[in-house]
């Protein structure tokens, strides 16, 4: 059985406590990840802490080399990488190998050159010239959820190293494998000793420890909304800097002139990709009346050909959900939707897997109607492969109903009429809106929520002003 260790201080440590993990297709227990407490943070701020002075002075092509021989790493051990991803994770292997790794490559890449090409404003009058300093900050602390573990990982790690910071980071303890794999990438270049460090454990022992720490001023976070929350109370009367990239209950909404094909195929996509464990995932699908019923019929016949069942197969479509709490959640949602007075057109239930997969985590993808749009199944973010399907024959309404959860996180909407297009993207509550596509990601553009989605902006010059501190200097040039 695989032993994961913490990485502080460039070494890989053990501690004597562990956290079972689970492989969510088996259902089985197949690794062991540390759980660490307050000294193991501790250790690692201190080592983190006497490396910043080194790598902050370093030039930005020195850190971007760095950067740039992990992301070869990543690449070079990309099949062993995904096929880690996906017992730990249950995602398909094809998805893990099509998307979570490359992107994980893709994320140091990106940022060891756009360290490159960082630059600040200056700003000048007839006497005074101004310019901005942009100055690392310190030891940043990252955390990050189970969904796209290397994936989201790296998109903290990468822009805090390149702009000159230390980093503690904790992957979630659900999903932690491939983090330990990057710890042992990081040795193998050489990164020097505690300019990333990697301490494992539960959140609210070790991500607790991580936001409250007196020596780590920032903190970047994606998860839940409630945890965010948690973590925005400690971190305000310590006037810590934050992102918080939190939660969704995305609107997808559809009129009547859409190319059809184009958008049932990526709505099938858009709700169901990841097992619909993508905080992007459009959860409530508004239809326009005049295409409704067709809308339906094509939608749910190609929900019923995804094939749910062993990730490793490379023509599964819905792996397995990635714990057995989580499962017990969603599968709750669906009494929830019925007492609401919801009808489950499709799916509704667990998958019973075979063979190896028998005591798997499977959900059959769910389709839903008849709900109203203030109930609980169409105000909660349930995180699975769960939608619903609400019929609209106003611009007004979709709009009205699309903005009418606490969340802002991402929409999609379908329509050929380009006028309507920039004015429903204009007034959607959203950080993220795409128009005839989904998950196009650009990795310059700015990412987050607005409301209950989340603080702060990821991506970009967004995510390298973030992990900078800011200073103003003003020089007097005579009259
Ligand atoms: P959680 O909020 O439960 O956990 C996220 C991370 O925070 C984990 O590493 C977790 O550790 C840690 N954590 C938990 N409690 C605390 C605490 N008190 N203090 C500090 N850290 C803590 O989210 P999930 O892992 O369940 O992820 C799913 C959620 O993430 C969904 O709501 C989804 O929408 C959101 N998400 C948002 C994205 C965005 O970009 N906006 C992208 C992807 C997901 P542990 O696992 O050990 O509990």
């Amino acid at each position: 059985m695989k032993i994961l260790k913490n990485y502080i201080d460039g070494e890989l440590v053990s501690v004597d406590s562990h956290i079972d993990i689970f492989n969510p297709a088996e259902g089985t227990v197949y690794a062991k990840a540390p759980r660490s407490q307050e000294r193991e943070v501790n250790c690692a701020v201190e080592a983190a802490t006497r490396a910043f002075g080194k790598w902050s002075r370093l030039s930005a092509h020195e850190r971007g080399a760095y950067l740039l021989r992990i992301a070869q790493k990543i690449e070079k051990y990309q099949e062993d990488l995904a096929m880690a991803e996906t017992n730990d994770n249950g995602k398909p292997l094809w998805l893990s190998n099509a998307v979570d790794i490359p992107r994980a490559a893709t994320n140091f890449r990106f940022f060891a050159t756009a360290i490159q090409h960082f630059a600040s404003e200056s700003h000048s009058t007839e006497t005074v010239t101004n310019y901005t300093l942009r100055r690392p900050i310190g030891v940043v602390g990252c955390i990050s959820p189970w969904n796209l573990p290397l994936y989201l990982f790296t998109w903290k790690i990468a822009p805090a190293l390149a702009a000159g910071n230390c980093v503690i980071a904790k992957p979630s303890e659900i999903t932690p494998v491939t983090a330990y794999m990057l710890s042992e990438i990081c040795q193998e270049v050489g990164l020097p000793k505690g300019v990333l460090n990697i301490v494992h454990g539960y959140g609210n022992e070790v991500g607790a420890c991580i936001t409250a720490h007196p020596q780590i001023p920032v903190i970047s976070f994606t998860g839940g909304t409630k945890t965010g929350a948690q973590i925005a109370q400690t971190a305000a009367p310590l006037f810590k800097k934050i992102s918080l990239e939190l939660g969704g209950k995305n609107p997808n909404i559809i009129f009547g002139d859409c190319n059809f094909e184009r958008m049932i195929n990526e709505t099938v996509r858009s709700s169901f990709a990841n097992q619909g464990q993508i905080c992007l995932c459009g959860s409530r699908i508004f239809v326009e009346e005049s295409i409704y019923d067709k809308f339906l019929e094509r939608f749910i016949a190609k929900t019923k050909q995804l094939k749910i069942g062993d990730p490793l197969e490379p023509d599964t479509k819905q792996g397995a959900i990635v714990s057995r709490e989580h499962m017990q959640k969603v599968l709750s949602y669906f009494d929830i939707a019925k007492q609401e007075g919801g009808n489950i057109v499709c799916g509704g239930k667990a998958f019973r897997g075979e063979g190896r997969c028998e005591k798997g985590w499977f959900i059959e993808p769910t389709i839903i109607t008849g709900l109203d749009v203030n109930c609980r199944t169409n105000q909660q973010e349930i995180f699975g492969p769960v939608v619903t399907v609400t019929p609209f024959t106003k611009e007004k309404e979709a709009l009205e109903w699309a903005n009418c959860t606490p969340y802002g996180l991402s929409a999609t909407i379908w329509t050929e009429n380009l006028t309507r297009a920039h004015r429903f993207s204009r007034d959607l509550q959203s950080g993220i809106v795409w128009v005839n596509c989904w998950l196009v990601r650009d990795l310059r553009t700015p990412f987050g929520g607005v409301k209950q989605s989340g603080v702060g902006r990821e991506g970009g010059w967004e995510a390298l002003r973030f992990f900078t501190q800011t200073k103003n200097i003003s020089i007097y040039q005579g009259e």
